[in-house]
């Protein structure tokens, strides 16, 4: 047997202990004791990337991680210092469940930006918009209940239905967004099963993981059934004011009040780490949200929301966006002519006129996850199409992101990735092994998305 001597860990009094022994993992003594709902928790595979994907010669265009290098950031610890000073015990504080009132005004005027105009009232303050899918998750749905969401749809948001034992049902996609005769077709079918349909979870504006907008006449479409079916919507439009190409398109809130749940956040068009985002929602629901808020955490992070509001107020935060918006144009048009370069033929992909990805389909035989391990070895990263899918489906996709990565950066990515599709594409013909066939519809095939 090998002797492991311990290490002696200097406390802060000059006493000397031993350090605490790691606790072996493999046997796992509650492993009848948990809650049933534990059991669909699933590792997320952007997370399992992200380890091997942080190192600095991988090319990494796997996250999503917003590119914030560009905001003032002596000017804002100069802000925070003060607000600490000034206010601090006010913002080190508990605060309200609902979101301090000041943080639900300033959000009616972000979200006024996009055409979306509701009272104050209406907004419920969130750890990011993530929990506010987490929070409208627990509100609406029972085990067995079915969500409705793109195929694909973003991981985050198919962890936490699975997290709630919720049944996602993919509903099919092209290049103008959600496909609204197969939705019509899901909603009937399922409601003629028996099955309670709680949602239709929609990112309209450059979708993650496709970056595909959902055009103006879709969304009048996807409101249309909403209103025939009595359908709950949940848009959740994290991406919405980054625009590259066009005006925003109106958010389906701002089409219809009554059918849509609707989710903000200031993660990408400020920081992430401060973790606030929102939810508006028709007044009843408002009242279940702010309830499971306060059992969750009391109230959202108060510090953060003096924080953000004191950006708002102190900094010309569209000015901010529009730099950002240059930062993401650039590096979108890098990923596109890398794209067009480097890629093998029988490749296609979307064309995002906004947000962080881009979704591309493999030509035939190719398998991403197969992939994945070739070309990281290449020292070049992304995101699994079945990532995105709680039903299998995807083996034939990979997202890409533009966000972070600086657009040089981007072009070796894609050339890196372009040389092992090549290889891969070598070894299928010399053995034929790969990815099954599409079995959904390819919605890079046509041409760019029609934003008008
Ligand atoms: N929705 C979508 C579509 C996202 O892409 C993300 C983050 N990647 C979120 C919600 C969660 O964002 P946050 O919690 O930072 O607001």
């Amino acid at each position: 047997m090998e002797f492991h001597p311990r290490r002696w860990v200097r406390q802060a009094g000059g006493v000397s202990l031993p350090e605490p022994s790691r606790r072996d993992t493999r046997l796992d003594s509650y492993v009848d004791a948990y809650a049933e709902r534990t059991h669909g928790l699933q590792v997320s595979a952007v997370r399992a990337l992200f380890a091997v994907a942080n190192r600095p010669e991988v090319v990494s265009l796997a996250g999503g991680m917003p590119n914030i290098t560009d905001l003032p950031r002596e000017a804002l610890a100069k802000a925070v210092d003060r607000l600490i000073t000034d206010r601090g015990t006010q913002a080190m504080q508990y605060g309200s469940g609902q979101g301090e009132p000041f943080m639900r005004d300033r959000i009616v005027e972000v979200m006024a930006e996009e055409d979306v105009h509701a009272h104050a009232d209406d907004v419920v303050v969130t750890c990011g918009s993530q929990q506010a899918l987490d929070l409208v998750t627990r509100v609406f749905c029972d085990p067995g209940d079915v969500v409705l969401a793109e195929g694909p749809s973003y991981v985050g948001a198919l962890g936490t239905f699975h997290a709630y034992q919720c049944e996602v049902v993919h509903i099919g996609m092209d290049d103008e967004g959600i496909d609204p005769v197969a939705l019509r077709v899901a909603l009937v079918s399922l409601r003629a099963a028996g099955r309670r349909v709680k949602f239709l979870y929609t990112i309209p504006n450059f979708q993650n993981p496709t970056g595909v907008t959902q055009t103006l006449r879709r969304r009048h479409e996807v409101i249309a059934i909403a209103r025939e079916y009595d359908l709950l919507i949940v848009e959740d439009n994290p991406y919405g004011l980054l625009t590259l190409d066009a005006e925003p398109l109106p958010a389906l809130r701002s089409l219809d009040a009554d059918h849509v749940l609707y989710l903000g956040s200031f993660s990408k068009i400020f920081a992430p780490g401060f973790r606030v985002g929102w939810a508006l929602a028709p007044h009843a629901v408002r009242e279940k949200l702010v309830l499971t808020q306060e059992a969750a955490t009391l109230c959202p992070p108060v510090f953060s929301q003096f924080a953000i509001a004191t950006y708002l107020d102190e900094f010309d935060w569209r000015a901010q966006i529009d730099v950002f918006r240059g930062m993401y144009r650039e590096r979108r048009d890098a990923m596109m002519s890398g794209l067009t370069q480097h890629m093998p033929e029988g490749t296609t992909w979307t064309h995002p006129t906004g947000g962080f990805f881009v979704w591309v389909t493999l030509p035939e035989g190719l398998d991403s996850q197969a992939m994945l391990p070739r070309a990281v070895n290449a020292r070049v990263a992304y995101t699994t199409g079945t990532a995105f899918y709680a039903d299998g489906l995807g083996s034939r996709n990979m997202r890409l992101s533009f966000c972070f990565p600086t657009p040089e950066r981007i072009l070796e990515g894609t050339r890196r990735l372009g040389e092992v599709m090549e290889q891969e594409l070598q070894l299928h013909r010399t053995f034929g092994l790969g990815s099954e066939p599409l079995r959904h519809h390819d919605l890079t095939a046509g041409p760019a998305p029609d934003i008008s």
